[in-house]
């Protein structure tokens, strides 16, 4: 049978894990079959939904049930309140159900009103705990806060790894939580000229420290700005990550795909 070009596109066409995407929010959430097909026509065979606040977990599990997706439990520090704190008593319990990969959304964000850091550290440090005591990976959220995550993950020698998503920064900042079992998230900042600093970095780490991710629906690409990012552009993600490392688009997706897979695995 002769070979046409479109199945010879699609046998070459990378595999793509979308590590990061609240496929879940009212954003993306009416449309969820048509994200999904678009999405799979690119490559995108793989996701992890993480949840950012307590009203997200059963719909998640609901969603995972249906889809297959890989999903995360948690309370995201923009979420972080008495009310949420209060419901980590229902996280343990669903959390440590076999379905649920790793907790996350978690983390701190300094970039918010100052007055919100002690519920938001209170919120993270227990979910940390709760993530060590169950023995899974955490999803991190960080915005001017890498140093104190970094100090919270030492304090409590929390050692079952995750991924420092929406990755920014140094190389000396990246390593920094490579060192500490994590692998870095890729996404869209790697696509903007000004995030030098990120781009650079980017060359140099290990591939195997490396996942795919959009953060969709936010975080568009450059060029996309104002528009709804989906898991669809994760092909972009690649390109200018292979581009930047000038290596092969498919051996990248390959590793980091795998990276992906590994991480959470044995939770399935
Ligand atoms: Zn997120």
């Amino acid at each position: 049978m002769p070979i046409t070009l479109s199945s010879q596109a699609a046998d070459t066409r990378p595999v793509l894990f979308d590590s990061h995407c609240h496929l879940d929010l009212p954003e993306l959430l009416p449309q969820l079959e048509l994200h999904l097909a678009n999405a799979k026509a690119v490559g995108v065979e793989s996701f992890l939904v993480p949840a950012v606040q307590s009203s997200a977990w059963l719909p998640l599990l609901e969603l995972k049930r249906c889809y297959g997706f890989y999903i995360a439990l948690g309370v995201h520090p923009w979420w972080a309140s008495q009310t949420e704190v209060a419901a980590l008593t229902e996280l343990e319990a669903l959390a440590a159900l076999p379905e649920v990969c790793a907790i996350g959304e978690i983390g701190l964000d300094f970039a918010l009103d100052e007055q919100s850091f002690v519920l938001q550290r209170q919120c993270f440090e227990l979910q940390l705990q709760l993530a060590a005591k169950l023995k899974k990976p955490v999803i991190l959220h960080h915005r001017k806060s890498q140093n104190e995550l970094l100090q919270v993950l030492k304090q409590q020698q929390f050692n079952q790894g995750g991924i420092l998503h929406a990755f920014s920064g140094s190389f000396a900042q990246g390593k920094a939580f490579i060192d500490r079992g994590f692998k870095l998230g890729i996404g869209g900042t790697i696509t903007y000229d000004r995030a030098e600093k990120t781009r650079k970095a980017v060359k140099q780490f290990p591939l195997d420290a490396l996942v795919l991710e959009t953060d969709s629906p936010s975080m568009p690409l450059n060029g996309f700005q104002g528009q709804i990012n989906t898991p669809a552009m994760l092909p972009l993600v690649l390109k200018e990550l292979a581009e930047l490392r000038g290596e092969d688009p498919q051996h990248i997706a390959q590793v980091l795909y795998n990276n992906t897979v590994q991480l959470f695995q044995y939770r399935l």
